[in-house]
């Protein structure tokens, strides 16, 4: 019995740490401040705060309201300088390679262009990410601790290896055990997560903060990739498979899908799938960005296939609403090219539609983050990543 109260306060302990770190990045404030936005005693957020700050993970800025109870109060920051960790997105047709801090500002960014390496020369294209991140981490001498290398891919991999096996349209990095090969060129931990869902965590740390912590990121391009954050969680899983809303049935008996099921999302909604459809209705619809222009226009045909692309979305929005009670959907990718006019339609599908349209509504935004943080995909999994291991280990310091 004992034991089990000595758990559960260690648990509330990180907790506490979580919420206040949280907070903070929300907002810097003073202590005084987090024990009032957090209900806890200024003392207990206090003992917290030092910790933070002997561990380098906070930094005190300017003194704010020095008359209060004759006590100087200041302002509580994330230390940028505490960390720094490296990012690689991998895309279709580039990869990208930055450095970050702990903050998530880009230092330094570089692109590798897949299509000046043919299929042979996976090796030295290997070889070229390597040698960008040790010039890097050689050349720019970042401040902090190295957190290690987080790599946003399109799946799916070997959970157990990192290995990424054979996502569509990629062929070019299949079978390439690129933690391993990270792991053992730079001897640091090394992450790999799918694109979608590395996606959704940038979008609740950088793009929402505290707005919504359970929102469905829908990424429109090619395919469909969709990540889920659930009380402020990625959603894994059982298995770490989870989240293929472009993979649930619209149509029973639609063609079968590369997935194995029939009828997907995804054959219907991605870019190519719906442009195709525009075409055969419309030939001077050619391509997303025209079909959009034209129904701004009002030409009806463009306004028939936006409808169409906002059916679909909202019937995959829909079944995540049902099952998880999600408060918003965020539109990223390709489809969220000036899309307001396409997230009205979408909203209005699924508030119509939702098992608790009667008592609440479900928002639809855009994403919040700009095309250019590719690299911050990866190297946020490494800041979340270092989140997570010290709640572990304030848990386990407080058990001991
Ligand atoms: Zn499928």
């Amino acid at each position: 019995m004992i034991k089990k109260t000595a758990l559960n306060a260690a648990r509330m302990k990180s907790k506490n740490y979580r919420r206040i770190l949280d907070e903070i990045w929300v907002a810097p404030a003073s202590r005084s401040e987090l024990a009032r936005r957090i209900g806890l005693t200024r003392a207990a957020v206090s003992v917290i705060v030092d910790s933070l700050l002997q561990r380098n993970i906070l930094v005190e800025g300017d003194v704010i309201n020095t008359k209060t109870r004759g006590r100087s109060s200041t302002e509580l920051h994330w230390n940028k300088d505490a960390f720094y960790s490296v990012g690689i997105s991998l895309q279709r047709n580039k990869i990208t390679v930055g450095l970050t801090d702990f903050c998530g500002n880009l230092l330094a960014v570089s692109e590798i262009n897949l299509y000046t390496y043919a299929a042979e020369d996976k090796e030295a294209l290997l070889i070229r990410v390597e040698d960008i991140i040790e010039n890097f981490i050689k050349h720019l001498k970042p401040s902090g601790e190295f957190l290690g290398i987080g790599i946003s891919s399109p799946g799916p991999f070997d959970l157990q290896t990192g290995t990424i096996l054979n996502p569509p349209n990629f062929e070019f990095l299949h079978n390439t055990p690129i933690v391993e090969i990270l792991k053992e060129r730079f001897n640091c931990k090394v992450i790999i997560e799918n694109d979608a869902n590395a996606c959704a965590l940038v979008e609740l740390r950088y793009g929402t903060k505290a707005k919504y912590d359970s929102f469905l990121l829908l990424d429109i391009n090619e395919g469909v990739g969709s990540g889920l954050i659930l009380n402020g969680k990625l959603n894994k899983g059982v298995m770490g498979h989870g989240n293929e809303l472009g993979h649930v049935t619209i149509d029973m008996n639609g063609p079968k899908c590369q997935c194995g099921n029939y009828g997907c999302a995804e054959l219907y909604s991605s870019i190519p799938n719906i442009v195709a459809q525009a075409k055969a209705l419309d030939e001077s619809l050619i391509n997303w960005k025209t079909i959009v222009e034209f129904a701004y226009s009002g030409v009806p045909t463009a306004l028939e296939i936006l409808k169409r692309e906002a059916e679909y979305i909202a019937t995959m929005a829909v079944t995540a609403i049902n099952i998880l009670d999600i408060q918003a959907v965020v539109l990223t990718g390709q489809v969220a090219y000036n899309p307001e006019l396409l997230i009205s339609m979408i909203e209005e599908e699924i508030n119509n539609r939702i098992f608790t349209r009667l008592s609440r509504t479900v928002k639809v935004l855009r994403s919040q983050i700009s095309r250019n943080s590719q690299a911050l995909l990866g190297s946020n999994l490494m800041i979340e990543n270092y989140l997570e291991d010290l709640s572990n280990a304030v848990t386990f310091e407080s058990e001991s």
